[in-house]
């Protein structure tokens, strides 16, 4: 229990009975039903004081819980004693209003305080660290969702060249540099309803809806170029590097998405095989 708490339950029945007269016929009744209440905000009191070092709104719901005990307590005495005008109003009626007002003010920061950790939660799911691509989960489900419907869509899966060459000659660090900078590139030159995804190490995949496999090529085809020019800077010089991609649309020949996937990655090996920095598809 907190100390507050304690001193309250002591000290407030100490007073009434020294300070205010008994009343003739004690209500139990009533005193059991309002000392009931005050155990439950006592109770709540003491949750929010186990709690209360972790976020602010915990500060206010326990100030305020805490100043909603006091009132109520003195409310259970008022069956037992006749405390004087001064006393009702300041313990009864002003602590009840400042508690609740400040209740009110916990319970919104706790409103805002949850929002912003499920936008957080969400953000770390759906995110990948490094790059801020999606994650292959988020992608497979949002992937999934749009084969199952009646739109069409292209898939590019885009895979750097020799990108051990890159961490072995660079360093990891600038591997990492490299990855963030492609994802760069390619977010600067994707609509809206693109989704841009991170399947693994150095592999993307690139979703774009209502495209058709003459467009999607020639967009994979610039994508390539962009990155062929592209000069990364590193702490000790510069470098350039290219990517090979392989196309896939769907259509009614592809059974399900992990055929659609399974042919986008067919032909990143075909372009592989016939010299990488190139679209196949
Ligand atoms: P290829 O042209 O055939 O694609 O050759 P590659 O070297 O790009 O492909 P390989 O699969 O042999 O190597 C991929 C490398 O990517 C190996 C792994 O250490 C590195 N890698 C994977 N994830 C990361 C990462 O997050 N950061 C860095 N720096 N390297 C990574
Ligand atoms: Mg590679
Ligand atoms: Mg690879």
């Amino acid at each position: 229990m907190s100390l507050y708490a304690l001193f309250v339950i002591i000290c407030l029945p100490c007073f009434y009975y020294w300070r205010f007269p008994l009343v003739a016929n004690i209500d139990w009744y009533s005193f059991a039903l309002e000392f009931i209440m005050a155990l439950t905000i006592l109770a709540c009191v003491h949750f929010l004081r186990l709690d209360k070092k972790t976020y602010t709104s915990n500060q206010f719901l326990y100030v305020g819980f805490s100043l909603l005990f006091t009132a109520l307590l003195a409310d259970t005495l008022d069956e037992i004693f006749l405390p004087s005008a001064l006393v009702t109003i300041l313990l009864e009626k002003l602590f009840q209003i400042t508690g609740f007002i400040v209740v009110l003010l916990g319970i919104r920061l706790w409103l805002i305080n949850q929002k912003q950790q499920k936008k957080s939660l969400v953000e770390l799911a759906t995110t990948d660290p490094l790059t801020g691509c999606f994650t292959r989960r988020y992608f497979v489900d949002k992937a999934q969702a749009l084969f199952d419907s009646e739109r069409g869509f292209s898939l590019l899966l885009m895979d750097i060249d020799h990108f051990k060459k890159i961490n072995d000659n660079y360093g990891h660090s600038t591997g990492d540099t490299a990855l963030v900078e492609l994802t760069k590139l390619i977010k600067k030159h994707i609509r809206k309803d693109d989704l841009l995804a991170r399947w693994g190490g150095e592999e993307f995949f690139l979703l774009l809806p209502d495209t058709e496999q003459p467009c999607a090529f020639e967009r994979a085809n610039k994508l390539r170029k962009l990155l062929e020019e592209k000069v990364i800077d590193y702490p000790a010089g510069q470098f350039q590097m290219t990517m090979s991609i392989g196309l896939a649309e769907k259509s009614p020949e592809v059974a399900d998405l992990a055929s659609l996937f399974e042919l986008a990655d067919q032909n990143l090996y075909r372009a592989k095989d016939r010299g990488r920095n190139q679209v196949v598809g």
